[in-house]
């Protein structure tokens, strides 16, 4: 085929060089690569900590396409077709996307490409597997992690794909709109493969051990750079498989993980109802509390006042950072969902809208999960206990003494349970909303209702 003078290279969840599918495709169709990104205003929230760890992205992405990366700001659906027309590009080369708004947007762009003689090239999606890819024998989609986790092993997936030698970028004048400006922060491409490889030579051989421990805090934190792009799973996969770690049991337990990433995706690709309705139809009619009573306890919940430390501690480091550790993402959600029967869409908002890797497939169904809605094969009545967890998982009280000031005059695991001490609620530390016993036993008879219906 003979190359177009341009194409244009539309990142979305792929701001990287490396290991891009679609930025090879684009340079192997064109003499020159002009690389687009669209803010959305359907997708950005004005000084969400998402948006801001976004731009922050794309300077960096400027930085890495010497300045050729162009802004455009409004519908990718009006703008895209536009720019195309601007450079007369034959193709815009895209990473697939996977979610149930991208596909919906990508199909609407590619109509308007094609009426003006244009192509939509979509190359490779933002999984190691793509999306979709994986049946079982009787060619349904997997609802339950393990068998899906197997036949992932089974299906293999490609190399990394290597970076182009030389990228024509188009340096014509093309207008664009600024970046607006975002305070310091570790983000792009170089700042995720820096953090990948510490992690590698570092955290992951304690990884098994430590990965539900929030006060020592060990984990990745790959999600970030995973949500934006700026690194590929495959990338991660393979250096896994490289690195003599690699054939550690704690760099299973890491692949282990980041399938359940690519499990999500491929529920979400399947049912994308699903994003905001519950994918067990028998659990769709469990009864939720509502009204001004309710709203009470979820702003309780919001703020870290529910009077339970470990839920509380996380619920201010996602208020503070964007961030929270794994373990606490379940005791929160399972406290919302089952100590205070608060429909999970409810919190599943609430995190999507703090959260800096806050990504729809992974948290939503991670809330569907906890919620027992979802693809938990043992679901309903797994009801965490907030108490126990803090003992287990934070046993010196290091992470409770750390978000929630009321409580550091309490010392080791006491700070799990203020109500034990005479002095506990002494710096006004707020005493329990609900009391967990009895909400535990109330969930499980909303639960067992709801089943029998
Ligand atoms: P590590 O322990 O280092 O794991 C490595 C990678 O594996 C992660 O970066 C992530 O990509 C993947 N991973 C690990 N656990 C899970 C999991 N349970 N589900 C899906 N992928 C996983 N993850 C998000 O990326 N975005 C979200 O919005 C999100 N919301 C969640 C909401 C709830 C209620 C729950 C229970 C989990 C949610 N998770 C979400 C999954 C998980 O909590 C985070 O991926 C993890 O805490 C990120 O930290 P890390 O990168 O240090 O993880």
């Amino acid at each position: 085929m003979t190359p177009s003078t341009t194409s244009i290279l539309w990142f979305r969840r792929d701001l990287r060089l490396n290991d891009h599918p679609a930025l090879l495709a684009a340079v192997e169709h064109a003499a020159h690569v002009l690389p687009v990104f669209v803010l959305d205003p359907a997708l950005l929230a004005h000084g969400s900590p998402r948006t801001q760890r976004l731009l922050a992205s794309l300077t960096s992405l400027t930085k890495d396409t010497r300045g050729a990366l162009v802004i455009r700001t409004g519908d990718p659906v009006d703008v895209i077709p536009r720019l195309a027309r601007e450079v007369c590009a034959g193709q815009v080369h895209v990473t697939r996307e996977t979610t149930p708004y991208g596909r919906r947007r990508d199909e609407k762009v590619a109509t308007a490409l094609a009426h003006d003689g244009r192509e939509l090239v979509a190359t490779g999606t933002p999984y190691a597997v793509g999306p979709g890819r994986i049946l079982n024998q009787s060619g349904s989609p997997y609802k339950v992690f393990t068998p899906f986790s197997k036949a992932w092993h089974r299906h293999g997936r490609p190399a990394p794909a290597s970076r182009p030698t030389r990228i024509p970028w188009l340096r014509a004048d093309v207008p664009g709109d600024p970046l607006p400006t975002v305070p310091r922060m570790e983000a792009g491409e170089g700042a995720a493969l820096k953090r990948w490889d510490a992690f590698l030579r570092g955290g992951l051989t304690a990884y098994d051990r430590e990965r539900d421990r929030p006060d020592l805090d060990t984990t990745s934190r790959m999600s970030v750079p995973l949500k934006y792009g700026e690194i590929h799973p495959r990338t991660i996969l393979a250096d896994l498989a490289a690195h003599s770690a690699g054939r550690s049991q704690a760099a299973n337990t890491y692949v282990t993980e980041l399938i359940w990433r690519e499990f999500y995706a491929d529920v979400l690709w399947h049912e994308p109802d699903s994003a905001w309705h519950a994918l067990r139809p028998e659990l769709a009619r469990l009864p939720y509390d509502s009204g001004a009573e309710a709203d009470r306890l979820v702003d309780a919940w919001r703020e870290g006042r529910t009077g339970y430390p470990i839920v509380d501690a996380g619920m201010r480091q996602l208020l503070e950072e964007g961030w929270m550790h794994n373990r606490l993402r379940m005791v929160a959600a399972s406290f919302l969902t089952k100590d205070l029967h608060v429909w999970w869409p409810v919190g599943a908002r609430h995190f999507l809208d703090h959260l800096v890797d806050g990504d729809l497939a992974s948290n939503n169904h991670g809330w569907q999960w906890v919620a027992g809605t979802g693809t938990d094969a043992a679901p309903y009545f797994r009801v965490f206990n907030p108490v126990t967890q803090g003992k287990t998982f934070d046993p010196d009280g290091e992470y409770v003494r750390r978000w929630v000031p009321e409580l550091r005059h309490l010392s080791g695991a006491s700070a799990h349970e203020p109500w034990k001490h005479d002095n506990g609620y002494d710096n006004g530390y707020p005493r329990r909303v609900v009391d967990h016993d009895d909400e535990r036993r109330e969930t499980l008879t909303r639960y067992e209702g709801a089943r029998r219906r």
